[in-house]
């Protein structure tokens, strides 16, 4: 090649290298302020959150990998996305805990302050006096007390419940990252973009109406029912659902999608090309807010029929947890031994995505 070359050409591959070098580098350094941008955004706010006490310390730790990610993924769309959830489900929390008697609803002697207002997760989870569904009210040393402590988290996060929750969001963002990179490879880039950008939207609408339903369900949602039989169980019993609270899941859903749709019609998911999107915007959006919230009726479907349900028989209570705070531990009665809160809202959010993912391909024949 090089001897064939005439030396016009051999000038002209001399300015075609130096643009590639210039390109590369405008590529690097574009990277590298996404990737400093990213660890000031995680930062603050996974400080931020620290510092207002929705979050423990690995709580933090662990939202600021995935704020991190997500912002270094999908930048201000995906991440304004993530913080739309993440205080809006932080703030009704410390609305239902800050709130704590109303959720006594139907128990006369009203809940234990301390045992509400416990920062801890893991103090406060079983760490009630208190009864719960299911259990043998002959063992209950104190019956009167709110059962919905005991088996609610209180709302300073651990790294578990962040994860659980923005875990599969901050894949599908890092997916659609990866897709637009190797969109010149791919048959149909935009179609990818579009499915990445469902599948990020309806696991944090899932997340979102979750924790809207149980939060303002808690609250203001009366007597909720056991969604495997209609039966009326204590306010805060995993998987039971109310009107309230299913209203409240709708909204959510709805709500964070519509946040979503209009980033990325600005343009600010830099994944997804904003024209293409606006084409089926509207299917998208539909997608992902249904996807999310059938993805809340698996939640209360698996809370209420397989998740993990233990009874110390100590105190007579029952909790989530296989070791219940007085230091025994609890034996697993019901449910499977894996399956926690946690691991249920994990479940949810991935269905979420794969039912938004199929619901997407059908339809998307245009892009
Ligand atoms: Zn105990």
């Amino acid at each position: 090649m090089q001897g064939r070359s005439t030396q016009s050409s051999g000038r002209n591959r001399q300015v075609d290298d130096r643009e590639a070098v210039e390109e590369r580098y405008r590529l690097d350094t574009q990277i590298w302020l996404t990737a400093l941008l990213a660890t000031l955004f995680a930062s603050v706010c996974a400080t931020g959150a620290w510092a207002r006490g929705w979050l423990n310390r690995d709580g933090a730790l662990a939202a600021f990998l995935l704020g991190w990610l997500v912002y270094f993924a999908g930048t201000w769309g995906a991440s304004f996305t993530l913080l739309f959830f993440f205080v809006t489900a932080s703030a009704w929390s410390a609305l239902a805990e800050g709130s704590g008697p109303g959720s006594g609803l139907d128990h006369n002697a009203g809940p234990n302050p301390d045992t509400v207002a416990s920062p801890d997760h893991g103090a406060a989870a079983g760490d009630g006096p208190a009864p719960a569904r299911h259990q043998k009210p002959v063992r209950n040393p104190r019956p009167a007390r709110d059962p919905s402590p005991a088996l609610k988290p209180s709302p300073r996060r651990n790294a578990r419940q962040v994860l659980a929750n923005g875990l599969v969001a901050a894949l599908a963002c890092l997916a659609g990252h990866i897709a637009r990179t190797l969109s010149p490879s791919l048959t149909r880039p935009d179609l990818v973009a579009v499915a990445a950008w469902v599948a990020f939207t309806a696991a944090l609408a899932e997340a979102t109406a979750d924790t809207w339903a149980s939060e303002l369900g808690r609250r203001f949602g009366g007597r909720p029912r056991r969604l495997t039989d209609f039966r009326p169980v204590p306010p805060g019993t995993s998987g039971a659902i109310s009107p309230v609270g299913t209203l409240a899941a709708l909204a959510g859903a709805s709500l964070l999608t519509l946040v979503s749709v209009e980033l990325a019609l600005a343009g600010l998911f830099p994944f997804l090309p904003a024209p293409a999107f606006a084409i089926v915007a509207g299917k998208a959006a539909v997608s992902a807010s249904v996807s999310g919230f059938a993805g809340t009726l698996v939640d209360s479907w698996l809370g209420s029929r397989w998740q993990a349900v233990y009874h110390c028989d100590h105190c007579g209570v029952d909790t989530e947890k296989a070791f219940h705070r007085c230091g025994k531990s609890a034996r697993l009665y019901r449910g499977l031994h894996w399956l926690d809160n946690d691991m249920v809202n994990l479940l949810s959010t991935v269905f979420a995505t794969v039912l938004g993912l199929v619901s997407v391909f059908p339809f998307f024949t245009k892009l």
